[in-house]
């Protein structure tokens, strides 16, 4: 159980992070929540799961492409609640072009949320952790953090950086029960792929189904999406005493993506 702990979660206001933020606060974690979205919603969401799990919830609008909002995210997760037990870097975007004609503005964006971020936010949250001879740092790559594809570039070289800063935390911090990890998915269907299932279909011409049946036909043998409740419970167990030993590893969970 992670009663007593406190795990702020990057990007919670949808999708993965919101599923992982959803598990911890099943496993008896307060949270702090993090990220873009209408304020009303926001805070039903804030609430519900408060009332459905019985923890502490609150809320950081930080920007994570600004090192200084990063750094209040952490001081105000260690000030109101006492403490960042578990950190979860999962917020991040996506930019979908080939590289001659990549924005160089949407490649700083991208490296500054999905990479830069990852450095920051351990930056300002690892010595709680050290002095407290206790933490769980979980990086959210993905399978473009082993692998690549067409029209990423910003993506796959900032998830490739953030497995690299996964095992170098790993490593600075081994013997101080504090572990290090990056969780790798494969396709999970969520805003952030959505939009690239509807790009297949307008420039293809396909209904919706079909789109989402070529974009997993291309990568994912399994045929399936993960969800963001598979990963939340991932998250959940690398929290637990079982995980203790567990520090610098990359966990796919890809239906089958970077086997092939
Ligand atoms: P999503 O778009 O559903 O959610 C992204 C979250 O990040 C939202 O809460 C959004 O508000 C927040 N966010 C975006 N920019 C932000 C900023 N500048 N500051 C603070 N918050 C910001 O996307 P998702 O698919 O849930 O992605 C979450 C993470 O998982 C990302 O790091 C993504 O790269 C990774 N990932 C996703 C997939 C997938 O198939 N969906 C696969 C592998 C890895």
């Amino acid at each position: 159980t992670l009663k007593q702990k406190v795990a702020v979660v990057t990007g919670s206001t949808s999708g993965i992070g919101l599923g992982i933020a959803r598990a911890l606060a099943g496993a008896g974690a307060d949270v702090v929540l993090n990220g873009f979205g209408d304020a009303r919603a926001i805070e039903d969401l804030r609430a519900s799961l408060a009332k459905d799990f019985g923890v502490r919830v609150g809320f950081h609008n930080a920007d994570m492409s600004k090192p200084a909002e990063i750094a209040d995210l952490i001081g105000y997760a260690t000030k109101e609640f006492g403490s960042v037990d578990v950190l979860v870097n999962n917020a991040g975007i996506q930019h979908v072009a080939p590289v001659e004609e990549f924005a160089p503005e949407r490649w700083d964006a991208v490296i500054a949320i999905n990479l830069s971020a990852v450095f920051h936010g351990i930056h300002h949250a690892l010595a709680g952790m050290k002095q407290k001879g206790w933490g769980r740092i979980i990086n959210i790559a993905s399978v473009h953090g082993q692998v690549a594809s067409v029209n990423k570039v910003a993506y796959v070289a900032a998830k490739h950086g953030v497995v690299g800063i996964t095992k170098t935390v790993a490593l600075e911090t081994a013997g101080t029960g504090v572990t290090c990890n990056a969780i790798c998915p494969g396709w999970v269907l969520t805003p952030l792929v959505q939009k690239q299932i509807d790009a297949l279909a307008a420039s293809k011409g396909i209904p919706e189904v079909q789109a989402k049946a070529e974009l997993l036909g291309a990568k994912q043998p399994s045929g399936e999406f993960v969800t963001p409740d598979q990963l939340g419970q991932l998250a959940v167990f690398l929290c637990s005493d079982a995980a203790a030993q567990m520090t610098g590893a990359n966990l796919t969970m890809d239906g089958g993506w970077t086997a092939q």
